[in-house]
C-alpha cells in the first residue's frame, strides 16, 4: 500500500509484494510496491503540507493524537492480531506492544501543547533574546519489523506534535500495521500530505532519492548499525538532522549480591520478551562465579515449561521469528559459538514447520565468544562467568554498542555498577526499561538521539533565536 498526499494508491497498477505469516508461511495480504517516482511524490506532498501543518494550533495537533490514541485503543485486539499475523510474535507480546505503542500517541498529545521557548535580556542590555523552538521540517521515518506498531508511533507521535510532516517507510516484512495506523489518522482528518506512507522494494535507492531532494530535514531511523551508518553518510550531503536507534548488545549482569530468583525472572523478561527480537534484549549474561551453576539450573528449569509456537495459539510463550532467514542466522551464530567452546545446557522443542527458534541456554562461554560479540535477536542465553565487579564492568563495556544494560544485585551494588556502564539506559533489578515517558536511546554505535519523553520531542524541533533591539 501506499498513501501519498492523502490518496491511497491501489495495488492493481503496480508490482505487488506478498506479506507472509512467518509462523505458517501463509500469504496474508499483498501490498503495492512504491516506485522511485512515488517516493518523490511523497516528498513533494510532505513539503507542500509543511507550512500549514507547522502553523496549526498546538491544541489541534494534540487533539488529533488523542483521537488516534482513543480510536486505536478501542481496536487493541484487532491491531495485536495483525501484528501476530505479519510478525509472528505471541499475542501477549503483541498486546503489550500495542499498549506501549499507543502510549506514545497519548504522551505526545500531552506534550504538543507544552513546547516552550525562552526569553531573556542580553547581558549588555542592548537587546532581548527570544528563543523559539520550531518544527525542523518534513521528516522521513524508517522503521524495522520487530515492533511494527511501536517503532512507528514513537516517531510519528513526536513528529506530528512538533508540527513536522512525515513520510513513513516501514519494513517490507510488516507494512500492514503501518497501514492501519496511517488509515486511522486519515479517517480522523489528518490533512493531506501530513502523513505519507511508502513501501519501495529496495529501500536504499528509494531513501537516497528522497534525501537527494534536500527537502527532507529530519531522518529518524531504527534498525541495524550497518544501515544507520549508510544513512548518516547520506544525511551528511544536505546536513539533515538525524535520530538513530541502532543495534544493541546488552549485557545482563548478575552480581554476587543478587537474588538468583529475581535475576532469573529478569533475564527471562529481558531475553524472551518479543522472542528476543528486540534491540534491548539481554544479549550476553555475565554471572558471578559463585552463582553461575545455580543460575543456569534455575533458568533452564524455568524456561523448560515455556512453549515455542504459533503466536495465535494463546499457550505459546515464544512466537515465530520474522523469517526463516532469521532462524538460519541464529543457528549459524550458535554453531560458531560452539566451535569456540560454548556448551548447550538446555534446548527447548519447536514446532516442525515455521520460522521457529529453540530457547537455548549455553555455558562455557569465554569473553571473546562470537555469541557475546554479535546481536543474536532470538531466544538464546549465552552465560559467561566473572570473578569480580571490575571484570564484570570491563566485559560489559567491551563492545562498540551502548544501548542498554541490566544489573541485578543489592540496590547499592547495582546502582554503583550501573553508573559505570557505557550505555544510554540501565535496568536496575529490572528486565524492562522501555516507557513512552522515558528517554530511549543509546551511546557509542548504538545511536544518536532519544525517543519518547521530553527529549523525544526535541528531536523534531530546532532552536530559532530572534534578537530584538531594546
Ligand atoms: P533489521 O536488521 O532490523 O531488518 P535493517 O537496518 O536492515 O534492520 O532495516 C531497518 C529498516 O531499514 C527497514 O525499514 C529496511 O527496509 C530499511 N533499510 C534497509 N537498508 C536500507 C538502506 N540502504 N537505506 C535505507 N533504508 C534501509
Amino acid at each position: 500500500m501506499m498513501f501519498v498526499d492523502g490518496v491511497w494508491r491501489a495495488a492493481s497498477e503496480r508490482q505487488s509484494h506478498p506479506v507472509v505469516n512467518p509462523a505458517n508461511g501463509d500469504v496474508i495480504d499483498t501490498i503495492p510496491l512504491s516506485t522511485l517516482d512515488d517516493c518523490s511524490a511523497a516528498v513533494d506532498a510532505a513539503v507542500s503540507a509543511f507550512d500549514a501543518w507547522s502553523q496549526t494550533a498546538p491544541r489541534d495537533r494534540s487533539d488529533l493524537l488523542y483521537e488516534a490514541w482513543r480510536s486505536l485503543t478501542a481496536r487493541t485486539e484487532e491491531l495485536a492480531e495483525l501484528i501476530v499475523a505479519e510478525n509472528g510474535k505471541t499475542m501477549d507480546d503483541a498486546s503489550a506492544e500495542v499498549v506501549y505503542a499507543l502510549d506514545f500517541l497519548r504522551w505526545f498529545a500531552e506534550e504538543a501543547v507544552r513546547i516552550r521557548g525562552d526569553y531573556r535580556r542580553a547581558p549588555r542590555g542592548d537587546k532581548r533574546i527570544i528563543v523559539d523552538r520550531v518544527p525542523v521540517g518534513p521528516a522521513l521515518l524508517i522503521t524495522p519489523w520487530n515492533y511494527p506498531a511501536a517503532m512507528i508511533t514513537r516517531k510519528l507521535g513526536p513528529a506530528l506534535a512538533a508540527g513536522c510532516t512525515t513520510i513513513i517507510k516501514p519494513a517490507l516484512e510488516t507494512p500492514l500495521t503501518a497501514r492501519e495506523i496511517v488509515r486511522t489518522f486519515d479517517e480522523l482528518g489528518a490533512p493531506k500530505g501530513v502523513i505519507n506512507l511508502v513501501t519501495p522494494s529496495n529501500a536504499g535507492p528509494a531513501v537516497d532519492r528522497m534525501l537527494e531532494t534536500g527537502e527532507i530535514r529530519k531522518l529518524s531511523f531504527t534498525g541495524s548499525t550497518v544501515v544507520g551508518r549508510i544513512l548518516l553518510r547520506a544525511s551528511a550531503e544536505h546536513v539533515v538532522k538525524t535520530s538513530m536507534e541502532l543495534g544493541g548488545n546488552a549485557p545482563f549482569l548478575v552480581l554476587e549480591s543478587a537474588s538468583i530468583d529475581e535475576a532469573v525472572e529478569g533475564a527471562i523478561q529481558a531475553k524472551l520478551r518479543n522472542g528476543g527480537a528486540a534491540c534491548t534484549a539481554a544479549n550476553r549474561l555475565y554471572v558471578h562465579r559463585s552463582l553461575v551453576s545455580e543460575f543456569a539450573d534455575r533458568l533452564s528449569a524455568r524456561v523448560s515449561s515455556f512453549r515455542v509456537g504459533s503466536g495465535d495459539d494463546r499457550t505459546s510463550t515464544v512466537g515465530a521469528l520474522v523469517s526463516a532467514a532469521e532462524v538460519h542466522k541464529i543457528r549459524d551464530l550458535i554453531a560458531r559459538g560452539k566451535g569456540q567452546g560454548a556448551r548447550v545446557v538446555f534446548e527447548s522443542e519447536i514446532p516442525e514447520q515455521g520460522a521457529f527458534m529453540n530457547i537455548t541456554v549455553l555455558k562455557g562461554i569465554e569473553s571473546d565468544n562470537v555469541l557475546t560479540q554479535q546481536e543474536i535477536f532470538g531466544p538464546v542465553f549465552p552465560i559467561v562467568e566473572f570473578d569480580d565487579e571490575e571484570e564484570a564492568v570491563r566485559l560489559a563495556n567491551m563492545t562498540e554498542y551502548g544501548l542498554v544494560a541490566y544489573v541485578f544485585g543489592s540496590e547499592v551494588d547495582a546502582m554503583r555498577v550501573g553508573h559505570r556502564l557505557k550505555v544510554g539506559m540501565v535496568g536496575v533489578n529490572r528486565g524492562v526499561v522501555s516507557d513512552a515517558a522515558a528517554p530511549f536511546g543509546g551511546v557509542k554505535e548504538s545511536g544518536i538521539g532519544r525517543e519518547g519523553s521530553f527529549e523525544g520531542l526535541d528531536e523534531y524541533l530546532q532552536v530559532k533565536y530572534l534578537a530584538v533591539s531594546g
